[in-house]
């Protein structure tokens, strides 16, 4: 199984430090999930493993099967197994998520699928994921719903298969019934063979999808580790303890 290693990674935003020193890493078989207060960097993170030009490394490594990511580019990146939702573009004007979802697959693969196979493949991942047929001639993110980006979002990681998924679950406004197809569709890309990255601030997410490890993140770093129990913990007493000891 595959393994990323997160080392010392230091990252700013417009001259700004927002991550200090982030070690971390996950291993195939295994879900972790990162929790903390707004503010704290954890989007950073997710963007700055993803690539994204706004955020400058300034330290560190983060390695996929130690290979340097950092040295590769975002499309290099897919290719050697690691998912990030942010690293596709936010609109994609006139190309249908069909279109979109068939470039994506051809481009992590090195080579296009078949027709009739992706055509397959697309049906079966939608069907798991509660989204209508004509969902596939849309164009990309075109007046998607919150539930329908996340939908989307994992569909993606059903096709393209990775062996790290990094997941930054924002405030998405998911009502119950989209949280559990999402939280399902997590649950189904879990192996022995694949390693999850779970990000968010609030807990409800952790109640589908159970973490073998929790990280609290405060002021761009990790300052408590622990077990699933940890999750429950901050549910009860938030993250108050945490916002003080770094102010
Ligand atoms: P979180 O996801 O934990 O809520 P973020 O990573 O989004 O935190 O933000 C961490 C800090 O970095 C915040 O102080 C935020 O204002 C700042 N920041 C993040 N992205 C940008 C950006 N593109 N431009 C300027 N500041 C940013
Ligand atoms: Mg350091
Ligand atoms: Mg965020």
């Amino acid at each position: 199984g595959s393994t990323l290693e997160i080392r010392d990674l230091h990252v700013t935003v417009a001259d700004k430090e927002i991550l200090r020193g982030v070690n971390l890493t996950v291993r195939a078989g295994e879900t972790h999930a990162i929790m903390g207060p707004n503010g704290s960097g954890k989007s950073t993170l997710a963007y700055a493993i993803a690539g994204h030009p706004k955020y400058t490394i300034t330290g560190g490594q983060v390695l996929l099967d130690g290979v340097d990511l950092l040295e590769l580019t975002v499309d290099e990146r897919a290719r050697a197994g690691l998912f990030l939702a942010m690293q596709y573009p936010v609109e994609v004007p006139g190309v249908s998520v069909s279109n979109f979802l068939r470039t994506a697959v051809t481009s992590v693969r090195g080579e296009a699928p078949k027709l009739r196979e992706f055509a397959k493949d697309l049906k079966s991942g939608m069907d798991a994921l509660s989204i209508d047929a004509t969902f596939a001639q849309r164009n990309v993110n075109e007046g998607f719903s919150g539930g329908e980006k996340k939908r989307h979002e994992i569909l993606q990681l059903e096709l393209l298969k990775p062996k790290i998924a990094v997941l930054d679950e924002t405030d998405s406004g998911l009502d119950v019934d989209a949280l559990r197809v999402v939280s399902e569709g997590i649950n189904r890309f879990r192996s022995d063979e694949t390693g999850v990255l779970l990000i968010t601030h609030y807990t409800r997410i952790l109640r589908y999808v159970k973490p073998d490890f929790v990280h609290v993140f405060s002021a761009g770093r990790i300052v408590e580790q622990g077990g699933p129990e940890l999750a429950e913990k901050l549910e009860a007493e938030g993250y108050e303890a945490y916002t003080k000891a770094s102010a």
